[in-house]
């Protein structure tokens, strides 16, 4: 009898720690997912995940008197983490789509975001019409992926830009379709050999990404947003990023 009890209780605690592991936690924490191949948003330095991403997350949960805690895992990992409620929000350079909107809740934009081009220095290609029949690389579930698809390039797609980028200056592909600040900072660690053209393919938003129907956290962070916009915070941070910012 006793052996059933204590069996019981084994079972009874692992089911406890099952549902209680990675999920929305207690009201103190605010639980993000991210993937920190991203930079300037979101990136490793050392075992530390840093970015303008992690700046601004910082500041809203320390407005919501919550605890932040960063897991860092795929970039569609993380979107699914989110909209299933598997992590209060998602915060990784997610470009607010209509598509996405289906199935997961989104905060106000805080960033202004396009697709671009990265090519090598020396490519014949100078502009979007020249990418006609090559072949372009670019981060797997991410809107620079859509737009290729799209436009019925033949698409190559990585787990991360760094990964697409290394194909381009392998001569695997073509061109890269990154969003343009982190073509930027991926390109400027090639030593010259990349270029970014100057154009931009899309017009995208960033936004916070949370489970559809969180009305109640996407209030509380839409209301962490403005005050951190009206203080001048979220500015300084994308100034500290290099991000050219327009505080309107
Ligand atoms: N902004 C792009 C998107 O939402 C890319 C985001 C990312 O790769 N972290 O798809």
């Amino acid at each position: 009898m006793k052996k059933v009890i204590a069996l019981t209780l084994a079972l009874m605690l692992s089911v406890c720690c099952l549902a209680g592991c990675g999920s929305a936690k207690d009201d103190n924490t605010l639980t993000m997912a991210t993937n920190a191949e991203f930079p300037p948003f979101e990136y490793l330095e050392g075992e530390e995940i840093v970015g303008a991403d992690v700046d601004i997350a910082k500041a809203i949960a320390e407005k919501l008197g919550k605890t932040l805690e960063i897991t860092n895992i795929d970039f569609d990992a993380a979107l699914t983490g989110a909209a299933t409620g598997k992590y209060d929000v998602a915060i990784a350079g997610v470009t607010a789509t209509d598509e996405r909107r289906q199935n997961m809740g989104f905060t106000d934009d805080y960033y202004t975001a396009s697709q671009a081009i990265i090519v090598m220095a020396d490519s014949e290609i100078k502009a979007a019409a020249d990418l006609e029949g090559k072949t372009v690389s670019c981060q797997e579930g991410t809107t620079g992926e859509q737009f290729l698809l799209d436009n019925e390039y033949a698409v190559q797609s990585f787990k991360t830009g760094a990964e697409a980028i290394s194909a381009l200056t392998a001569g695997k592909v073509d061109a890269v379709v990154i969003d343009n600040a982190v073509a930027k900072a991926l390109s400027s660690k090639q030593d010259g050999k990349t270029v970014v053209l100057d154009e931009a393919l899309t017009e995208e938003a960033y936004a916070i990404v949370t489970k559809l129907g969180n009305d109640e956290l996407i209030g509380e962070i839409n209301k962490a947003l403005a005050e951190l916009k009206a203080e001048g915070k979220l500015a300084e941070i994308f100034e500290k990023y290099e991000l050219p910012y327009d505080a309107e």
